[in-house]
């Protein structure tokens, strides 16, 4: 499974030096939640030796969960903003290949517009802030829920104007509501970074990759085609690995690689 890669909610609860052991056990990297590691008291210091003891590749998830990068409040946005910047020094400290961020969301359903500028100011500075550091980062589209609003390409693109020809983008397959978004997103964004891989079922998020509305044997030629890596995602708070089993066996039964 070397195109895979395990996200750590998946073993919410498990001591770190586990994580890294299953995912060497499986062959795949890991994609480390910052805001899980700060949670469970991980130091960069243990994370950096795990890195090099078990040899594995790592994406890093931003901080994203209580923050926002197009609030309407100025001070709200800087914090976004500040945090955001510590997830990508935590990554680039951890030689990660990639940080995913979360673009904004709305403060209150205004308008969608009324947002792009503060998204576009806040996406600016952190590219910049990125390429300083030479470390790579994309912004991920979301799902349609709650105040989300970035939630396709061509809404990213709007709000991207002058950058998008630089940024890079993070694919959530589950955000997608269909196999045809799926696959029109393969086509059409020219710089996609990686995949996140999990279901979506009756308004529920996230669920195991084999049960839900997308039918992933449709979808499997577009995403080996396409070469990127896949990063399972979901989570698990119970210590039985249940989630991330019932994904792999799904993938080991359709023999995906
Ligand atoms: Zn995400």
């Amino acid at each position: 499974m070397v195109n895979f890669y395990l996200s750590t909610p998946l073993m919410w609860n498990h001591p770190i030096e586990e994580i890294f052991q299953t995912a060497q056990k499986y062959e795949m990297g890991l994609e480390i939640f910052h805001q899980q590691m700060e949670y469970q008291r991980v130091s960069i210091e243990e994370l950096q030796e795990l890195i090099y003891k078990y040899r594995r590749e790592v994406f890093v998830h931003a901080f994203s969960w209580d923050l926002n990068l197009c609030s309407l409040q100025r001070p709200v946005r800087d914090t976004a903003l500040e945090q955001t910047k510590k997830s990508i020094n935590f990554a680039h400290t951890l030689g990660a290949k990639d940080v995913t961020i979360h673009p904004g969301r709305m403060s209150i359903p205004l308008e969608e517009s009324n947002y792009d500028n503060f998204m576009y100011d806040s996406m600016k500075q952190l590219m910049e802030y990125a390429d300083r550091l030479e470390q790579s980062i994309s912004f991920e589209i979301m799902e349609p829920v709650g105040k989300e609003f970035v939630t396709d390409r061509r809404i990213m693109k709007r709000i991207a104007d002058d950058l998008w020809e630089k940024m890079y983008l993070t694919l959530d397959l589950a955000h997608c509501q269909n196999e045809e978004m799926i696959i029109d997103h393969l086509e059409q964004l020219p710089r996609i970074r990686k995949l996140h891989i999990s279901n979506h079922i009756k308004g529920k998020y996230h669920t195991p990759i084999g049960v839900g509305d997308l039918d992933f044997q449709v979808l499997k030629p577009y995403l080996t085609a396409s070469g990127l890596p896949i990063v399972i995602e979901g989570m698990d708070q119970s210590k039985e690995l249940e989630l991330f089993l019932e994904n792999l066996n799904y993938l080991e039964e359709e023999n995906w690689k």
